[in-house]
């Protein structure tokens, strides 16, 4: 699957639910995925190992972020699979890691996986937020991060990025 096709694989998902199952969408990829006690500075990683390729995401960071990290991941299998070697971990903090740009262009892709700017534009509208609102209450900023089952911090950083006013709180 390219990135267009990961895309139109994902709004269809969102069509069925109102969060992506993303364990399920890295299984469709080939992908599987396990989880493991790491060190609290670490998120997740990629490895391929043979033909097969493994995220294991990091068991002590609550789920919402082990989603973002495991979409990251996947993110990097579909732009970056030719920079996985064989037996190499890709991660944000391990030594194999790639550079700052394919960092930004994995975040990117990962927040559109998990946070399409189509189902976020259409969930702020039935809440009635335009993007001139102001959005300060902190309850309506955790009812938008749960719809999506992502972290307050992810969710605040997306809807700033997609030109709708949060608050600093
Ligand atoms: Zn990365």
């Amino acid at each position: 699957m390219n990135k267009e096709e990961l895309l139109k694989f994902v709004d269809c998902s969102f069509n069925e639910k109102k969060s992506i199952d993303i364990v399920s969408l890295a299984n469709t990829l080939g992908i599987a995925v396990y989880s493991e006690i790491m060190d609290s500075d670490e998120s997740a990683f990629i490895v391929k190992d043979g033909e097969q390729f493994k995220i294991i995401v990091n068991e002590n960071q609550n789920k919402e972020r082990q989603r973002f990290s495991i979409a990251h991941e996947i993110a990097h299998f579909v732009l970056h699979k030719s920079h996985i070697s064989d037996g190499s971990k890709i991660g944000r903090e391990s030594i194999d890691s790639l550079d700052n740009e394919k960092e930004i262009e994995a975040d990117d892709l990962a927040a559109n996986i998990i946070m399409p700017v189509k189902y976020v534009d259409e969930y702020l509208e039935t809440l009635k937020i335009e993007k001139k609102t102001f959005i300060k209450d902190e309850k309506i900023i955790k009812k938008i991060a749960s719809n999506f089952a992502v972290s307050k911090p992810a969710i605040i950083l997306r809807l700033r990025n997609l030109g709708y006013n949060v608050a600093y709180i």
